[in-house]
């Protein structure tokens, strides 16, 4: 039976009424009555926050009756629900102005998607095998609290892998774990910006994400980051380039974007300017160089130039010529882009992505930060400032330390919590993160889906969706002032699911040696957090600021003593002769890093640069297809010193003849009907390289090599069908 006849039929029949249908004691249907009082055919419209990366875009969320299929006392049903039915921006949050990106229009799919986890699970067959047994939520608690009261004894032996997204629930679970003895959350993120935030500390003392003051700049040169796309705040991001751009009637601003791979970023810059991967750094030195030895600007890098080895020399290495030879850029552009950068300020530079994913990312970092310094760009209109972080109520704020800097992916563990994050989907090969998840006696997965990871899992707690339950977020950057999001549910729960957060605090409370929480719910510890006024606000709107009443920490200046900075060329995984192409793989502007490659909307999303959809691609300049003979959609095999991975051929003009990149997103062993088995994982062959100065992972480190294995078999699906504009097919370094 068609869900639509399914609600036909059960609206003739009114409520509570038990019908049969077409005789099939299956299709025996309930009306239930509704809890909530609803107005049919009347929107409400209620605040919520996007949850699908650390930006913290504010929603607001359509509410409407609808029918629910659901399950009560055991029997299947329908119920009339107030359901979210279209999320938009929230026009006045200080972050997003109204703006939504694709993917957060997506997110309303994660709670109608029809692979969800409906009620607790419990391990049935072997680990890995799909196989589950339902159990209830009282059955489900008392085996984690029996789980826990066995190493209650040896409590370093819990460990919990999560987002290190700032948010009071990753304060909450680190006050769980705290409490418990154990240490506080593993952070685990594909893409962290862990490099920058280090940079950051060092050049202005401040260890955080950069806000740009993009409206008011009248040139961005950017280096690698994707501020329009995927990285850091986009949306913001997005607002203040649109005004930069279009918003003076006299000054359309100018903007140049530096990158071995045309970004969707790119793709709206000016001037493109390809560049040898890893030496990103060498070039924002060299701009600095024609600024310094032209006297063009005042010295005004203060920190920030002292952190680079040779600046109160005037950067003598760093010559146009010199750069020239290092970076493949021109020495004329290198001398124009440096004058037009002083002449038509205010003027800012923005890094991040895999300029900072090379071995010497740190150095790349403060190079930049160094010419943002000189531009006197920081702090000051049309630059670059960090947003005022919200007093927190926790005395451990969660720090994010990269889960790729230890040895091994998790520390002797008997009881495993993960919470968020997809680990064996995105660790490098050599972590072994799938065997080390393996060895953990017991497994306990908060996830809304079967993944990579929870398939691995003896329990699984299934959480509420954003849309059924509190959430919150700490935004880092894209504001001017200080942003607590706090959003009450806007409707009520289609499942047997709860609240992680709640599950946590009843945990607590049940163990032999109970951990003291001092809330009794997550929405009370939210309360808490903040100013009565500030709480009042976020009721009514999703979002406290500062003229909310919300306190912010005082801006305070981090000391540092690190030795000043001296370029060393990039180390690469692979011997060139052998793999002698640059791999890049970038977040995906549907999937982002694999994380949303289950919801469906984003799937069929083509991507704006290659209009694929559905599949991977493997990208590469058509002179090297050429010379390879490679054609579009061929089969090729990607090789690196970790293994291979097959795909499809894009023959993508925006590309360095020495670099082949590939979108992540794809190659879910396990992830939903839309993601099983769909696609290649270009992780998978990401070689263990460190960035030097943080001990970070540098997934930007690895070299390949191509080759044609065979014809287009399909899989390639393209909303275009061809590339049919190449406007930087002719472009050279
Ligand atoms: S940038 Fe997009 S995905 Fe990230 S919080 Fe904002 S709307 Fe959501």
């Amino acid at each position: 039976m068609q869900r639509r006849d399914f609600i036909k039929l059960t609206a003739i029949t009114g409520t509570t009424t038990a019908l049969a249908s077409c005789g099939n004691p299956e299709h025996q249907l309930i009306r239930f009555i509704p809890d909530d009082e609803l107005v049919p055919g009347v929107a409400e419209w209620k605040p919520s926050v996007c949850p699908l990366c650390a930006a913290g875009c504010g929603l607001t969320v359509r509410v409407m009756e609808a029918d629910a299929e659901v399950v009560r006392n055991g029997e299947h049903g329908l119920v009339k629900i107030a359901a979210a039915k279209k999320l938009e921006g929230q026009p006045d949050h200080p972050i997003n102005q109204g703006g939504l990106c694709v993917r957060g229009q997506a997110a309303i799919q994660l709670t109608y998607h029809p692979d969800r986890i409906t009620g607790p699970l419990k391990r049935s067959g072997a680990r890995g095998s799909g196989e589950w047994k339902p159990v209830t939520w009282d059955e489900a608690i008392a085996e984690l609290v029996s789980q826990l009261d066995g190493i209650a004894g040896e409590p370093t032996e819990l460990t919990c892998l999560a987002r290190p997204r700032r948010s009071r629930r990753l304060e909450l679970m680190t006050a769980f774990l705290r409490g418990f003895g154990a240490q506080a959350p593993l952070p685990f993120e594909v893409f962290d910006d862990n490099v920058l935030r280090r940079a950051n500390a060092i050049s202005f003392g401040r260890e955080q994400l950069p806000t740009y003051d993009l409206a008011r700049s009248r040139y961005v040169i950017g280096f690698g980051a994707d501020f329009l796309g995927t990285w850091n705040s986009p949306v913001a991001q997005n607002a203040g380039y649109g005004a930069m751009r279009q918003g003076h009637p006299q000054t359309r601003g100018t903007f140049v974007q530096v990158e071995a791979r045309m970004s969707l970023t790119g793709a709206s810059a000016d001037e493109w300017v390809p560049i040898k991967p890893g030496t990103e750094g060498v070039l924002a030195l060299g701009l600095a160089h024609v600024i310094l030895a032209n006297k063009l600007r005042p010295d005004t890098a203060a920190r920030a130039g002292g952190a680079i080895d040779g600046w109160s020399g005037g950067l003598s290495p760093y010559s146009p010529a010199d750069v020239e030879k290092i970076t493949g850029v021109a020495a004329k552009r290198i001398e124009r882009l440096a004058r037009e950068l002083v002449e038509h300020g205010p003027a800012v530079a923005i890094v991040g992505g895999a300029p900072l994913a090379h071995t010497n990312g740190l150095f790349t970092a403060l190079a930049v930060n160094a010419l943002n310094g000189l531009l006197g760009a920081v702090g000051q209109p049309g630059g670059l400032s960090f947003m005022p972080q919200p007093a927190s109520s926790s005395p451990e704020p969660p720090r994010a330390e990269p889960a790729r800097e230890r040895d091994s992916f998790l520390p002797p563990t008997k009881v495993l919590l993960i919470d968020g994050v997809n680990p064996v989907f995105g660790s490098r090969k050599a972590l072994k993160a799938r065997d080390a998840v393996l060895a953990v006696p017991f497994i306990v997965s908060f996830s809304s889906f079967i993944d990579d990871t929870s398939i691995l899992a003896d329990l699984i707690l299934p959480d509420h969706s954003f849309l059924e339950s509190w959430t919150d977020s700490l935004p880092e950057s894209g504001a001017a002032v200080a942003v607590v999001n706090v959003s009450a549910p806007v409707m009520r729960p289609l499942h047997n699911t709860r609240a992680t957060p709640d599950v946590l605090i009843e945990v607590a409370g049940k163990l032999k040696k109970p951990i003291a929480l001092p809330w009794k719910t997550f929405d009370e510890m939210l309360k808490a957090s903040m100013p009565e006024a500030a709480w009042t606000a976020a009721q009514k709107n999703g979002f406290a600021s500062e003229k909310d009443g919300l306190k912010a920490n005082p801006e305070s200046r981090i000391p540092t003593t690190a030795r000043p900075a001296m370029y060393e060329a990039p180390q690469f995984d692979g011997d060139a002769n052998t793999y002698p192409f640059h791999f890049l793989p970038y977040a995906s502007q549907a999937l982002y890093d694999g994380s949303l490659a289950h919801l469906p909307w984003l799937q069929e999303l083509p991507d704006p640069l290659t209009s694929a959809m559905w599949s991977s691609w493997v990208e590469i300049n058509p002179a090297t297809a050429a010379r390879l003979n490679i054609e579009q959609g061929d089969v090729v095999e990607i090789t690196s010193t970790q293994g291979s991975v097959r795909a499809s051929a894009m023959i993508f003009p925006g590309i360095a003849p020495d670099v082949i990149a590939m979108p992540v997103g794809q190659g879910h062993e396990s992830f939903t009907r839309y993601a099983d088995k769909r696609g290649v994982n270009p992780i998978a062959i990401l070689a263990p390289v460190a960035e030097t100065g943080t001990g970070g992972w540098a997934w930007a480190a690895t070299r390949v090599r191509i080759a044609r294995v065979g014809d287009p078999d399909g899989s390639l699906i393209m909303f275009a069908g061809e590339l049919r504009e190449h406007p930087h097919e002719h472009e050279t370094r």
